[in-house]
Parts: structure tokens; sequence; C-alpha cells
């Protein structure tokens, strides 16, 4: 399925899309290192697209690492969450969590105890090919897995997506160009990446995986070529994408691997393709290797601001403050936090804040990364934003849309389908911060939505109403007819009866007995 190439050969080049400039080396350089349990967890309930979970613990319990303490909403997409080390829940109450414009959610309080108990409730499967597919995905769900390149979306859900699914894409692309968390999996652990690879492919009964990486990604692509060898599973391959920007968008990737184009408001499914992150399939094998729930991840922190750029593997809920202390502390330079990369990641107002399950990156900025010299000036119409936006729209005429708003014409020209990857902002001659200004419009036309759909709830209101009016005053004519007709032609009964007779039954409500 890789668009007429072997494995390893390069594809080429796409037509939209910018090179950037690497600035993965200082993190790159080094071992992943394993933080400590910091003094306290602050575990979000909502790590994933859709419902929070809901808490099966009490503020003064005692929870060891693994154990459920929040399960599933029967409300909607969710998944469980896990305690990530033994120790003492605290409270539970609404904290700060990391998301784009803030925001507080509620939130497991853990004080670990430092000593690392597991929970014994889940065990190692070392049969977890040979399981059904069903019973795969329950597991996946269990474990509290999730699209770890930062979706969020429920893995399990993702893996379930009927028949007809030729090939899977891990993706390993990684194309912003601070971030270096999947680089350093695939560097160091890539056997287990092709170990969730194998049960991804049991649970959608699909027999090729295409692990993508990027061309400047050299170490692991020798590592994930390795492992393939060492594995000997002739349904796992190596495909090596171009070092561009954003090769590693979803949409993105199948087309540069399969020829195929995803429609706009489609889903890879309609092109016979599911895509997971590397770090997934890490996650599950993981979880079927040695019965550990999602609870840990590897965050890069870089940039100018922090000591020591690193690879870090840490519990989730730990808190960004002691994350950064972790990595060396701030230098005199910091300036501002990033969570995820430069260009789609999104500020983050403190560093008070738990790591979750989509903080693949904390980019603490130096001054010079910040830029806050740039000022914004009038378009010059110079088309650069179209000729490198991956989704083929045409920025400029959005951006003119977006100040109206016209919220009809903005979703006809195709506003869902910015991935907003910020490329039109790289290259705007006249810095103008296109993407926010994307982001705020799609905000507008979500809500816009909701007004039009409650207008028309309330308009079916209005006209159910009517008719219900009409069919009462159709029925009273016909019980009036039907009494007539019972007392005898109007000429054989006086005008006054007729007329009292009229007059009760306009004054009958409904349901009264005649
Ligand atoms: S790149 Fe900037 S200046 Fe050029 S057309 Fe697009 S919005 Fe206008
Ligand atoms: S942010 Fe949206 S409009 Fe801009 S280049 Fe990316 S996909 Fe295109």
């Amino acid at each position: 399925m890789t668009n007429g190439r072997t494995s390893n050969q390069a594809l080429p080049l796409p037509a939209w899309g910018i090179r950037l400039e690497s600035r993965k080396v200082d993190s790159e350089t080094g071992a992943i290192k394993k933080m400590p349990p910091p003094g306290e967890l602050i575990v979000a309930l909502k790590q994933n697209i859709g419902v929070p979970a809901e808490t099966i613990v009490q503020p003064g319990e005692r929870v060891l690492k693994g154990q459920p303490i929040a399960i599933a909403s029967r409300w909607g997409l969710s998944v469980a969450v896990h305690a990530p080390t033994s120790g003492a829940v605290m409270a539970i109450e609404e904290r700060p969590i990391p998301v784009a414009g803030g925001g507080t959610g509620e939130s497991v309080i853990i004080e670990p105890d430092g000593k690392e108990e597991r929970y014994a409730g889940y065990v190692a499967q070392m049969n977890s090919k040979r399981l059904p597919p069903p019973q795969i995905r329950n597991e996946i769900m269990e474990a509290g897995i999730v699209g770890m390149g930062g979706a969020l979306f429920p893995t399990a859900t993702k893996l379930n997506p009927g028949s007809g699914i030729q090939a899977l894409i891990l993706n390993g692309v990684e194309c912003e160009p601070y971030i270096s968390a999947d680089n350093a999996l695939l560097t160091e652990r890539s056997d287990q990446v092709l170990r969730g690879a194998a049960i991804m492919l049991a649970a959608l009964d699909c027999d090729e995986c295409l692990v993508a990486v990027k061309a400047d990604m050299a170490e692991a692509q020798a590592a994930v070529q390795a492992a393939i060898d060492a594995l000997g599973d002739d349904r796992i391959s190596l495909v090596v994408v171009p070092a561009f920007y954003p090769a590693g968008g979803e949409r993105q990737l199948i087309e540069l691997i399969t020829g195929k184009e995803v429609q706009a408001g489609g889903l890879p499914w309609d092109v016979g393709v599911v895509c997971q992150n590397v770090g997934t399939a890490a996650a599950v094998a993981k979880f079927f290797d040695e019965g550990e729930p999602l609870i840990s991840r590897i965050v890069t922190v870089t940039g100018d601001g922090v000591g020591t750029a690193a690879n870090i593997e840490v519990m989730i809920g730990t808190p960004i403050v002691d994350l950064v202390e972790f990595a060396g502390g701030y230098t005199d330079d910091a300036a501002g936090l990033v969570m995820g990369g430069p260009m789609m990641g999104f500020s983050l107002p403190h560093d008070q804040l738990p790591v979750t399950k989509a903080t693949n990156c904390i980019l603490v900025a130096g001054q010079a990364e910040l830029d806050p010299s740039v000022r914004e000036m009038p378009c010059i119409r110079c088309g650069e934003c179209a000729r490198v936006c991956p989704a083929a729209l045409m920025p400029q005429q959005l951006l003119a849309l977006a100040r109206g708003p016209d919220y009809e014409a903005l979703e006809s020209q195709g506003l869902q389908d910015c991935i907003q990857c910020g490329c039109c902002d790289y290259v705007c001659p006249s810095y103008i911060p296109l993407t926010s200004r994307f982001i705020e419009a799609k905000q507008g036309l979500w809500e816009n939505h909701l007004v039009s759909q409650r207008s028309a709830l309330a308009l079916r209101r209005f006209d159910a109403r009517g008719e219900r009016l009409e069919r009462r005053e159709s029925d009273r004519s016909d019980e009036l007819q039907r009494q007539v007709d019972e007392i005898g032609p109007a000429g054989e009964i006086d005008a006054d009866a007729l007329r009292q007779l009229k007059q009760r039954v306009k004054s009958k409500k409904p349901g009264d007995k005649t």
C-alpha cells in the first residue's frame, strides 16, 4: 500500500507544507530519563476526547500503582483513569488543566508514598495476539489508552472500524521542530512498539502495518528496521517519509503513503486505513506484556528557557513545575511555556498544571523563541499561504470571511478541513496570525451550529403546535356537525337551542367528554 514504492525508499516531497529547521538536537542527545514520583499528582479525569471518566475512589483512600481510580463513563466516548503510583487520595476537586484557552477539570489529587506498590488486578497476557478482536479492544479500553500523538481519541474505538481495513499506519513522523519523544521511543524501544503493532493488527484483523518514520530520523529508522528483522513478522515494514511539515498530520501521512485522499468529513477507514501513533502502540504492548495501564508517558522538555533539554518518562499527573525542575529548572532566559510544539501547541498560563496523556512536549521558550517583536500588517495577497496549505484551502479568503464572520461561506470554503498546522502563519510576510483566527472562527461556527439546531428545534415545536391547534379546530367542527346531525335538520329546532349547542361545543376543552 506504499504508493508504489519499496518500504524504506523515501517518499517524494509533497506539493504542500514547509521545511522547518530542526530544533530537536538538544533533546535528542542522551537516553530517555525516568522521573521519580513528585510530591503531588494531579490526575485529571478528562483524559480523552468525549466524556470524563467517573471516580470510584474517595478522599482518604489508599491506592496502588495502576489501580483504576475512575471508570469510563456510560454517557459517551470515555476511558478509564488509573493511579500512576501508590499513595493516598488527598482530594477530588476542580483544578486547572492544560487545554487551549485554559480551563479546569475534576481531578484526583494523590500524595505518592514512594513505595510504588503495584495493583494486582491486571496481569500480563502473553497470548494477546490470539485473543478475539472484541476482547483485545475491551482490554485496551480498560487500560485507559488514547491516541498519544495528542489527539486523545480512545484507541479501542479507533480499532473498531468494521471490516475492510487493508493497512495499519503507525505514525512516528513527529514533524514539529522541537519534539523528539517518538524519536526517542523508536530509537530505544522499537521492539515494544512492534509488539503493540502486532496486537493492533489482531484487533483489526488486518495483515499490513507500515511504521512511518521521518527521513532525518536515521537512528530511529535503523532501530525500527533492526526490530522488524529480529521479529521476523513480514506483515510489518518501515516507510520513510520526507522531512517536511506537516507530513505527520493524519490525513497528510495517509495521502503521502497510500496516494489516497481522505475526503472532507470522511475518516481514514473510508480509504481502508487506520492510523495510530507509535506511542499508542507502545502503551498497548506495555499493558499486555506487563499488565501496566496507561499511567506514564515520554515528554520532551526543551527550549532555551530550560536547564537541560531531555526526553523524560513521567507519571501522568506530574505538575509541570516539577517536570521543569527535573530537567534542570528555568534559565534566566525563560519567557513562556508552550504545551506541544511551536507550530500546533498552545501557551500555558503557568506551571501549576499537570502532565496529561496528551502532553508530548513542554517547550520552555526563551525570549528569542517567543519573538514578540513581529507586528501584524495588512494582507498583500501574495498567495503564499495557499501554496503551503496541506488541506488545499485558501487561507487569505478564509481570513476575509472570518472577519464578518460569514459562517455559511466559511463552511463552504472548507474551514472545517483546516488542521491548524500553522503553515500559513509561518510563510505570511504580513505576520497575520491566520491559524488563531481560524481556531476562533471554528469555535464560532460550532456555536452557530448549536444556535441553528436550537432554532430548528424551536421552529419544529412551533409547527407542531400549529398542527395540533388546527387538528383541534377540525375536531370541534366535526363534533358540532355530529351533534347537529343527531338533533335533526336545523329547520326543526329552535334557534336558541342551536346557539346554546354551538356555544357548548366552542367552550369544550380537549379531553372533555361529550
Ligand atoms: S500569506 Fe499573508 S499576505 Fe500573503 S496572501 Fe496569505 S494572508 Fe495575505
Ligand atoms: S492552519 Fe489551516 S489554513 Fe493554515 S495552512 Fe494549516 S490547514 Fe491550511
